[in-house]
């Protein structure tokens, strides 16, 4: 049986341009970047590359970029680190209710140690609001937090506005691009960035590698103290080959936006139409136009999204429901209930991510997958009237 994967924003297969490029620094060039003999200054030279390449992504500064393990990793540097260097000045944070955990369990650890945050609402589409953002603003705050994309939803956030108000006040702005950076075009300066997340295996680089852009003059402090390594802010012996990794993957990216993100619009247009018109009682969730162009996450209603996974993945479709993190828990996903869905509404969701290797004859697969699979579950489901 053919295998579909559509679960793109739980992670993505390396390009094989990007496992070609790591190869080398996994055997013949082990140097250590702190070294100052040739097999040193070979891998310091990989990583400055992979550094450049980006600082090219997002429209920053080489130096305005450090290594991490990831995305969770560079959230929890981002709003740790700002939050606790800035304590002096306050210790009010705000974020949405809609973050991913990486930046959730961030800001409900911070309250233990005196900091206290403001978890903003969104709309029906998931967005956030500029005056909610507006009324939130408090003398003592330091930091606000918005996601770029949501991982579920796909709703892109209005980050040039929050970016402006931001700015007027004078409260660094973070936000976690995970799902965007390389999907979207970004650039940290119009959208009035003081930091951003991103991580290496949601854009067809490798796992355990991701990066922080912190602006210049933004004060921070390291969480994890050692050797000085990434000017101080990240000690630990540089994982070259995921640096290189990651470079080579945020290259491609751009190179490859704007077809990419065209095709994928008109995939995600192909699957949302078919599915809307063929499938009685299902409904999109998130913004019509404001979303990722590679998300769709559908509602069934009458249905349960563990066992329309479970039929998905045996006709060899791969997808997900709720998001990869949540799905082994029962309850129900966070960012269904912010946008205002009732607990049975979202048990039926099902997200499709979509990615470079999936063609028109995958989506049309998938939706008669879909639509056999919603099929069969209601002839079954208790939970339909009648
Ligand atoms: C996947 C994801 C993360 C976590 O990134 P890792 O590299 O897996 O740690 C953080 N935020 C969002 C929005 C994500 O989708």
């Amino acid at each position: 049986m053919k295998r579909i994967y559509m679960d793109h924003a739980a992670t993505t297969p390396l390009a094989p341009e990007v496992l070609e490029a790591m190869i080398p620094y996994f055997s013949k060039r082990y140097g250590n970047p702190s070294s100052l003999h040739s097999f040193g200054r070979e891998a310091r030279e990989a990583v400055d590359d992979a550094r450049t390449e980006v600082a090219a992504l997002l429209n920053a500064e080489p130096s305005e970029i450090y290594f991490t393990s990831g995305g969770t990793e560079s959230d929890n540097l981002a709003i740790k680190g700002i939050a606790r260097k800035n304590k002096k000045k306050g210790r009010h944070i705000i974020t949405t209710s809609i973050e991913h955990p990486a930046v959730l369990e961030v800001c409900k650890a911070l309250t233990r140690e005196g900091f206290e945050v403001t978890y903003l609402p969104v709309t029906r589409e998931g967005l956030v609001e500029i005056g909610a953002v507006e009324e939130a603003v408090r003398e003592d705050t330091i930091l606000i937090s918005v996601m770029h994309a949501n991982n579920e939803i796909g709703t892109i956030q209005p980050l040039e506005e929050i970016g402006r108000l931001a700015g007027e006040k004078e409260i660094y702005f973070h936000t976690d691009g995970v799902q965007t950076a390389g999907k979207i075009p970004v650039d940290v300066n119009s959208l009035g960035l003081d930091a951003f997340s991103l991580s290496g295996h949601k854009l067809y680089g490798p796992k355990g590698a991701g990066a922080l852009y912190k602006r210049k003059g933004v004060r921070i402090e390291s969480i994890q103290q050692g050797g000085g390594h990434e000017r101080g802010m990240r000690s630990g012996t540089e994982n070259v080959p995921g640096i290189v990794g990651l470079g080579r993957a945020a290259r491609i990216a751009e190179e490859n936006m704007a077809v990419e993100s065209e095709r994928m619009r008109s995939l995600q247009d192909r699957m949302r139409g078919w599915v809307l018109k063929n499938i009685e009682e299902s409904w999109l969730n998130g913004h019509p136009v404001k979303r990722l162009p590679s998300n769709l996450n559908f509602g069934f209603r009458y249905i349960e999204g563990e066992s329309l996974l479970l039929y998905l993945d045996a006709k060899g479709v791969a997808a997900s429901t709720g998001s990869a993190c949540s799905s082994k828990k029962l309850a129900a996903s966070h960012v269904l209930s912010a946008i205002g869905l009732s607990p049975v509404e979202s048990h039926g969701s099902l997200r499709i991510t979509l990615g470079m290797a999936n063609t028109e004859e995958e989506v049309d697969y998938a939706c008669r997958a879909i639509f056999d699979s919603v099929k069969r579950l209601r002839e079954m489901s208790a939970m339909r009237p009648e």
